[in-house]
Parts: C-alpha cells; structure tokens; sequence
C-alpha cells in the first residue's frame, strides 16, 4: 500500500481491508463498525444480531485527479427488542445518500469558489442538477444554522449568487430568506 494514501485513512467508523487503484478511480474497500454508539434507530436499544452484510458504494474524495470511492460492507442488524432491522450508520455518511457528507461539502466549496458546473461533472464524476441540488443543501443549511443571528456580507453574496443561478434554471429557489442586507 502506498504510503502517500495514508492520508485518506482512517474514515471514522470504517475498517479499512484494502485499497486499490484503478485508471479513473481509487477504491477503498472495508467495513463499517458496530461501536458501543450503534442502536436501533425505533427504540434506541443496544440489543441486536446481525443478520445480514450489505455492500455499498460511496464518492468519498478527489486525490491526485482520481475519484476516491469507499466501498464498504454495512451490517444489517435485528433489533431484539422491537423486532426491527436497520443498517449501521458510518459516521459522515446520511442515510439514503451515495457520497460522505466530506466530498458533498467539496463539492459545495469548489462551486462556491467558482468552479463550474461542467468542470465538477468532469473532475467529481457527477451531474450538473446533483451539483446544483448538493449546493442549495448546502445554502439552506447555512440559512438554517445562521438564522436568527445578523445576515454576514459574506451569506448575503452566497444567497444572493444561489437566487440568481435559480433564478436562471428555475426561476426561483425556496426557502432562502429575503431579509438580509
Ligand atoms: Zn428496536
């Protein structure tokens, strides 16, 4: 294993087995761990057994112009007391969702700085609208976490560039405020 790929691992909650380098993508393979922090989600309880193992894919990272993808295998628990199954949650990873909460942040970050669209669905390997959608996620989250607090300059030019980048596909984004400065 190569020593400059250290710096991708440890991934919380993961353990690492293998990584491997294909010509458009490196591949990290593993497992998600039950922790001491695993309950199920319906009643909270500790009690449980495994019932079966899936494998799962997720965009985790660029390194060095290469899609570093996570493929990790997920336990799929029974609950014992309520009788319900769920899947161990990786941390950084949102249910439902096929990249870590990291490359979505990056995505934003780099759309924010001023890359293109086009760009990041060649860089990212990604479509356009899953840009546009990641980048409002992101916005209203911001709104979200900074309302009730005074509009800085800096969330007014971010707003003001996310209505005006709808405003061109949509013709409106919902859910931003129109109070600030
Ligand atoms: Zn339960």
């Amino acid at each position: 294993m190569p020593t400059q790929k250290h710096f991708i691992t440890p991934i919380a909650g993961v353990e690492v087995h293998d990584i491997f380098e294909l010509d458009a993508q490196i591949c990290i393979r593993g497992k998600a761990l039950i922790t001491s922090d695993t309950q199920c989600p319906s009643c909270q309880a500790k009690c449980f057994r495994i019932k079966a193992t899936k494998t799962r894919e997720f965009n985790h990272a660029l390194w060095d112009q290469k899609l570093v993808r996570l493929e990790l295998k997920i336990p799929k628990l029974l609950c014992k007391p309520c009788g319900r199954y769920f899947m161990v949650r990786v941390p950084g990873i949102l249910s439902k969702k096929r990249s870590t909460e990291q490359f979505r942040q990056e995505i934003f970050h780099l759309h924010q700085g001023g890359l293109t669209q086009t760009r990041i669905t060649l860089t990212h390997q990604i479509s356009a609208s899953t840009v546009e959608s990641w980048y409002q996620d992101f916005v209203a989250y911001r709104v979200r976490e900074l309302s009730g607090r005074q509009c800085p300059q800096s969330l007014f030019k971010m707003l003001k560039r996310a209505r005006a980048c709808a405003g061109r596909r949509h013709g409106s984004i919902r859910n931003l405020p129109k109070h600030c400065p």
